[in-house]
């Protein structure tokens, strides 16, 4: 029996199961896939995230979790007529797999048992404990008085829980030798909508041109990708040696209000699969701040239930208003976004 099991040991996960093996309660965060884990992203850390690393964690994001440049310098935003925004702060560059072991490792050093191959199935409820369903090499059963759902975007845990169809982002980005006029110090957003169905992007990891796009209909990846290209030939002389690889992953659309499902019972949702995700696809800090949210509310009020959630509610209301602000502002700049005006 467990205090509380924690699903998925992203950055949302590492920060709850670290902060709750801190406050002494007995946790196992559970991760379905090896460890560590690929996560498609553009793995840019704003000024936020590391901050609250450095709260959270209790030390800066290492080096060992960096790619080329590891200087980000900020994002340049370019809005549905053309015109270049450049919002300039410090920030990292990080491969998510390093990155999130890294935290990871963190949340076990701290004391949370970490299994990983395993994933949750499903769970019940009865008495004040859960009962979840785990799929190793075999199929088991652990029980906990909570568990956090940080399963990511997809959240399949999450559906059997909440029967209601979730609607994704599918994103497409490739990685490319070549050359480009533009400075790798920077993560560029394009917001035209020619260029795609919601944004299109430019970075660079490890001395790769990454460039991506994003679309509500999946069949029209091809189109809009190919429009990308020849967009960035035209106007930054990009040339492309060798594509090295390419990948699809998805990203929870996110609506009008910015809804967010904190809980069902005693599971508390947080992270993406929550429904925390910034403009742009920035989730890391707002997953690392509900994970830890949703520890506390628990660690605070083990013993009642009615509390915890509204404790999580109450910790987690300025980062939804800081959601529905940040939309709204890129609803301002571009009609792919216009449903988000406030
Ligand atoms: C193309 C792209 C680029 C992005 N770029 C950025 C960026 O530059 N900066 C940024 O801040 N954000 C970025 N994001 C968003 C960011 O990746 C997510 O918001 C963030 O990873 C959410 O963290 P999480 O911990 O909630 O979920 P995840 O990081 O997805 O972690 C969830 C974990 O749960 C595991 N899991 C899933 N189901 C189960 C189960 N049933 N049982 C056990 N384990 C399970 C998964 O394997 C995974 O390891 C990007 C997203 C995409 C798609």
């Amino acid at each position: 029996m467990y205090d509380v099991i924690v699903i998925g040991a992203g950055p949302t996960g590492a920060a709850a199961a670290k902060t709750l093996a801190d406050k002494g309660r007995t946790v196992l965060l559970i991760e379905k896939c090896e460890l560590p884990r690929y996560k498609s992203c553009s793995g840019c850390l704003i000024k936020k995230t590391m901050g609250l690393v450095q709260q959270y964690f209790g030390e800066e994001v290492p080096e060992l979790t960096t790619c080329s440049p590891a200087e980000n310098r900020g994002m340049v935003l370019v809005d549905d007529k053309g015109n270049h925004l450049t919002f300039g702060q410090p920030g990292l560059n990080v491969w998510r797999s390093s990155f999130d072991n890294w935290l990871t490792e963190r949340a076990a050093a701290a004391g949370a048992e970490v299994r990983d191959r395993t994933g949750a199935v499903s769970c019940t409820e009865a008495d004040g404990i859960v009962t979840v369903v785990l799929q190793g090499r075999e199929t088991y059963t652990e029980q906990a008085r909570y568990v956090i759902d940080c399963e990511g975007v997809v959240g399949s845990f999450k559906r059997k829980l909440i029967k209601e169809k979730p609607q994704y982002i599918t994103t497409f980005q490739t990685f490319n030798e070549g050359s480009i006029d533009l400075d790798h110090h920077y993560f560029y957003a394009y917001l035209q909508p020619e260029l795609s169905e919601y944004d299109a992007w430019f970075n660079v990891k490890d001395d790769m041109l990454v460039l991506g796009v994003s679309v509500r209909n999946p069949a029209r990846i091809e189109h809009f990708y190919r429009q990308f290209i020849a967009y960035m030939q035209d106007r930054h002389g990009l040339r492309i040696d060798r594509q090295v690889k390419a990948e699809k992953w998805l990203m929870p659309h996110i609506r009008p209000g910015c809804r967010v499902d904190h809980a069902v019972g005693r599971v508390l949702f947080a992270g993406e699969v929550a429904g925390f995700l910034n403009p742009m696809g920035e989730g890391i800090s707002s997953g690392i701040e509900s994970g830890h949210a949703a520890a506390c509310a628990i660690a605070a009020h083990f013993d009642d239930r009615s509390a915890v959630l509204a404790d999580y509610q109450a910790a987690t209301r300025e980062l939804q208003l800081y959601m529905q602000r940040q939309w709204g502002f890129v609803a301002g700049m571009a009609d792919n976004f216009g449903e988000m005006r406030i």
